[in-house]
């Protein structure tokens, strides 16, 4: 089989690219490993930045995300001093996020893609990527009745994350892959309840972070600072919760609203970026070019920003023959990239002490300098709107 583009998996980069592609009248064939329910269903991430809003209304992709999503401008610090907070939609340059479900946004460009007449087949796992560094390259994929078949392709999109085939065809040597581990683990959670504040809540304690992130009236995210290693669900629910009060303060800011646990899971806070993003006629997009600790929220962002970008390029190459854009790809996206790793580390150092448990000097100092920063941020406006600006940007 084939198409000239064949893009791997059906995240926010791939259905974006998909789109776009299929748009401007570009023969293009999304395969996806999962089946089309678990593409549907999969909650992960809710803050959209501005410049993500505008992209999905430049392509009339962001009805849904108008009809139901929220806009939200404001965080709050919780410390075992104190609390403050911080209005950063009208700070810096006054942009603010909109709360919208990932697995909701994918729900609507999925619809948007297949109403278009978009080509996708689900269960159907990319195995490799073969003769990248050639103008005829191919996948090789395993369908859902067990076969292999063979994609051959004018180009291939990476968008199918960490572990996907992409990344994994990339011949030794050909890119430069940059990886740090922040040494911090959390346990993701998904409470069927109301948000517990007004706020994205951000817990700083000597216990390890905690954290608050609305999704909908009905469905709240917790993060709870966990042991490397230990499985998700070794504590029962009740002492995740009174783990969640105690180190969100609710003794001294009010109790957090709880309700059962609809979903576990643990992660380390690792994060990596592949170098260039291209090899010949193979390109990444997304958690598939960089991933991100989640403390700063920017990979859906990233995701949607390259798959536009990449679909720009790949249309100029197509229909004019002019491959500057897709020349210039991998350093244009790389310098977005690489601001939000930055912004992103800075945020997981501001919430975390280092994993040096074993020199009590260095953890101390590491407090401090801890406390320090999050004293600048409360009574420096210079800072205040440092953090803003980074905060909704990308
Ligand atoms: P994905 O969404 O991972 O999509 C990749 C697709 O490829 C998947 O559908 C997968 O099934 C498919 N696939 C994988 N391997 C193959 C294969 N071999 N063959 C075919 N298909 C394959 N980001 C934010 O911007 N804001 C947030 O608030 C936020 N919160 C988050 C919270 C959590 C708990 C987590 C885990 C992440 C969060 N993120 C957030 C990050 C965000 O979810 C990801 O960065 C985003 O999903 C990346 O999109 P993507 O399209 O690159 O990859």
């Amino acid at each position: 089989e084939s198409a000239d583009v064949v893009v791997l998996g059906a995240g926010p980069a791939g259905l974006v690219l998909g789109i776009l592609l299929h748009a401007a009248g570009i023969d293009c064939v999304i395969l996806e490993r999962a089946s089309r329910t678990q593409v549907r269903t999969r909650a992960r991430a809710g803050f959209l930045a501005p410049n993500t809003v505008e992209i999905l209304d430049r392509h009339g992709l962001a009805d849904g995300l108008h009809r139901h999503g929220r806009r939200h401008g404001t965080c709050e610090f919780r410390t075992q001093d104190g609390r403050f907070r911080l209005d950063y939609g009208a700070l810096g340059q006054g942009a603010q996020h909109h709360v919208y479900p990932q697995q909701n946004l994918v729900t609507d460009l999925l619809t948007h893609y297949l109403d278009l007449g978009g080509r996708i087949r689900f269960r159907t796992e990319a195995l490799a990527v073969r003769d990248a560094d050639g103008n005829r390259p191919s996948v090789t994929t395993r369908e859902p009745d067990g076969g292999t078949t063979r994609w051959t392709a004018r180009y291939v999109a990476g968008c199918d994350g960490r572990y996907g085939a992409a990344r994994r065809s990339l011949p030794p040597g050909a890119v430069r892959h940059h990886r740090y581990d922040h040494g911090v683990t959390w346990l993701g959670l998904l409470a069927e309840a109301p948000p517990s504040l007004d706020a994205v809540g951000y817990a700083i304690h000597d216990r390890g972070f905690a954290g608050h992130m609305a999704r909908t009236s009905e469905v709240t995210r917790y993060y709870l600072q966990w042991q490397r290693g230990t499985p998700a669900d070794a504590w029962p629910e009740q002492r995740i919760w009174d783990e969640l009060d105690l180190r969100m303060g609710a003794a001294d800011h009010g109790p957090l609203r709880r309700g059962t646990l609809l979903e576990r899971g643990v992660f380390d806070l690792t994060c990596d970026v592949v170098e260039p993003l291209r090899h010949g006629s193979l390109l990444l997009a997304g958690d598939a070019a960089s991933l991100l600790a989640p403390a700063a929220a920017k990979g859906a962002n990233l995701a949607v920003l390259e798959a536009e970008m990449l679909a720009e390029a790949l249309t100029d190459a197509l229909t004019r023959g002019d491959t500057a854009g897709l020349d210039s790809y991998s350093d244009r996206c790389l310098a977005h990239i690489w601001r939000a790793q930055e912004f992103t580390g800075w945020m997981t150092r501001l919430l975390h002490a280092p994993p040096d448990p074993d020199q009590d000097a260095g953890s101390f100092f590491h407090a401090a300098l801890r406390r320090s920063r999050l004293a600048s941020l409360r009574t420096s406006r210079i800072h205040q709107d440092w953090f803003a600006e980074n905060y909704v940007g990308v």
